[in-house]
């Protein structure tokens, strides 16, 4: 038969220039991609490798390592090569560390123009290195540490001042002819954020990668970096994201893919329709939405399941479902693919639906 028509998205891509960070292809013509950053010390290859493969298990597309000295730099190259995913080398302050992440086979460099000592008169440099290995450059530009001369000119980091200072940036290296560029300007207020990304959206066509800076702990790091990256990714801007949490960096890439999947930007995999609960209600619906979520954690195949507390709702959205439930009466209704296929006791409901979302997706096949 026909192909499924692509599921739809609330935005047309912006069109930018394309790029390869590693395997992974940024810009328009590419998927938005998933980065977090390690938070073991660099210099510790084993505790970064080990966590950078946690990361690739739980689906990080690209990650990020701290190179704050020159132990941190003198791992880079063991690092880049061990691991599986691409690995980008953030520097601050030296950019003696730039030039050896670059020799290191590092997928791309990430630069912070304001905390970078005498960085313009290095750009050629770096440039040409860059460009000898087919390194790309992040410019990443971050409220906190805007480059003095902007914070003077605008008194604070508005979003004109963060574009400027990655404008002016991005054209030292164009001056080079080169032009390999990535771009973020961060703020920790997602309304700034929003702005200055929009501004620099309309002034160059780099790729940019989205991040609200110190976003705080998970719940409101997740908030607020879930509405930043919806109300940009609905007009299409962002090639990569980095959800920033005061939380383990795996929660990161959670949260990321699941923004992506959540505006159609990145298949869905398992989706867990449950109902809020109320006082219809005839199961315990959170416990029973925490038991099935729990019981088909890591489902390659994408498969909406509905966890539905009583017979008002239950049916409707069973049906809509590959699979659910609908509690009444201390029995569960299992439906698959819109059919009740059978009635259970409600102490069977949570192995019934495990039993069964594990046949479909035997019937799915690889994916
Ligand atoms: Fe309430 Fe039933 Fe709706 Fe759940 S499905 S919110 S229990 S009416």
């Amino acid at each position: 038969g026909l192909p499924a028509a692509p599921p739809p998205v609330l935005g047309k891509r912006r069109v930018t220039r394309q790029l390869h960070v590693g395997a992974v292809g940024v810009g328009s013509d590419f998927p938005v991609s998933v980065q977090s950053m390690t938070t073991t010390v660099t210099a510790d290859v084993n505790a970064t490798l080990q966590q950078i493969a946690e990361l690739t298990a739980t689906g990080c597309d690209i990650v990020r390592v701290a190179c704050p000295s020159q132990d941190d730099a003198d791992a880079l190259p063991q690092i880049a090569r061990k691991s599986k995913i691409p690995v980008i080398a953030d520097i601050h302050f030296q950019p003696k560390y730039v030039f050896a992440a670059i020799e290191a086979g590092c997928a791309a460099v990430r630069v912070n123009p304001g905390n970078i000592k005498k960085f313009d008169d290095k750009v050629k440099e770096i440039a040409r290195a860059a460009k000898d290995h087919g390194t790309p450059i992040r410019i990443g530009v971050n409220a906190g540490s805007l480059d003095a001369r902007l914070m003077a000119k605008h008194g604070k980091a508005t979003p004109e001042a963060l574009v400027e200072s990655a404008l002016w940036e991005a054209e030292l290296f164009a001056e080079h002819d080169f032009h390999d560029l990535k771009i973020s300007v961060k703020h920790n207020d997602p309304v700034v954020m929003v702005r200055a990304y929009e501004l620099l959206a309309e002034s160059c066509d780099y790729p940019l990668h989205l991040g609200v800076t110190e976003a705080g702990p998970a719940f409101q790091g997740t908030v607020k970096s879930a509405v930043a990256f919806g109300a940009l990714l609905r007009q299409g801007i962002g090639d990569t994201i980095r959800v920033s949490l005061s939380a383990p960096p795996m929660e990161e890439v959670k949260v990321g893919t699941q923004i992506l999947q959540s505006l159609n930007l990145r298949p869905r995999k398992l989706e867990i329709v449950s109902c809020p609960s109320c006082g219809r209600a005839q199961v315990d619906v959170y416990k029973l939405a925490d038991q099935v979520t729990a019981g088909l954690e890591g489902m390659e195949v994408p498969l909406r399941v509905a966890v539905m507390g009583c017979v008002v709702n239950g049916p409707g959205e069973a049906r809509e479902a590959d699979l659910g439930v609908a509690s009444g009466n201390g029995k569960g209704q299992i439906f698959v693919k819109g059919k009740v296929i059978k009635t259970v006791p409600e102490s069977k409901i949570v192995e019934t639906l495990i039993e069964e979302a594990m046949r479909l997706a035997e019937e799915a096949g690889p994916q």
